[in-house]
């Protein structure tokens, strides 16, 4: 595997909504086969960066290109995996059925259901009902079902928030296995534990401003990381 491919470069982003600055010259790039945490307490901008990113959020002006802009944005987010809203499938039909779905709609081999539920430990309810699901569940079958195409990266937004601390640790566990086949991944977070447990690499934002891009391991020799440590606690 080449480390040094690029997958996703952000150049100097800025997004008002209306008066307010959410983004600020926000720039930094995510390389092939790294675990990048998007850092930051509530109102940060993580969901505004990785909703632009997806072409779901219009910039206000700066740019990003995907797989160095070797093609157009809606080609390059074919490979692009995402979980940016709380799951949502078919109340009345089983995990596999909507996941059939998925791979009918999107012209997928429905080989790939079977294996993607093991993957995410689903296989056992395959034939339960989504609407039975816990959060936990819905959660793990959203990650299975952005599988499905096996992308060249996979982006979640705040995936164990809601969780209770087995929900949260499968999550984890999951999103740690994914990552060790080789699919690069990126996770907004506003829990400094989960990407710490979790990511190689991190963009710490704050009002909208990239604070500390760099290893894990590099943030806690940063002042910053003990302010981080304070928002630990707060609630969104
Ligand atoms: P985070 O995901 O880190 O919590 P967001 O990207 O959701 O942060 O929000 C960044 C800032 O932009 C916040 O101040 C938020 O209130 C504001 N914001 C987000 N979405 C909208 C919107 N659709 N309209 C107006 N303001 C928004
Ligand atoms: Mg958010």
């Amino acid at each position: 595997m080449n480390s040094s491919e690029t997958i996703l470069s952000v150049n100097n982003l800025n997004k008002y909504y209306g008066a307010l600055q959410a983004l600020d010259n926000v720039s930094f790039e995510i390389k092939k086969g790294n675990v990048y945490g998007i850092l930051g307490p509530n109102g940060s901008g993580k969901s505004t960066t990785l909703g632009i990113t997806l072409n779901v959020v219009n910039k206000t002006s700066g740019g990003y290109k995907w797989f160095s802009g070797k093609m157009e944005t809606h080609e390059a987010l074919k490979k692009v995996g995402a979980i940016i809203e709380r799951p949502n499938f078919y109340p009345y039909m089983t995990a596999e059925e909507n996941l059939w779905l998925v791979c009918k709609i999107k012209g997928i081999n429905y080989a790939k259901v079977n294996e993607k539920l093991e993957l995410v430990g689903l296989t056992e309810r395959k034939n339960s009902k989504f609407s039975t699901f816990s959060l936990g569940m819905k959660q793990r079958l959203a990650i299975a079902s952005a599988l499905l195409n096996d992308p060249e990266i996979l982006i979640l937004d705040e995936p164990t928030n809601g969780l209770d601390p087995q929900g949260i640790h499968q999550i984890r566990d999951i999103i740690k296995q994914i990552a060790a086949t080789g699919t690069t991944i990126l996770l907004a977070s506003h829990l400094l534990d989960e990407v710490e447990k979790v990511c190689t690499h991190v963009l710490v934002l704050r009002k909208g401003v990239i604070l500390y891009t760099g290893l894990v391991d590099g943030m806690s020799a940063n002042d910053i990381f003990f302010e981080l440590n304070s928002d630990d606690n707060e609630n969104l």
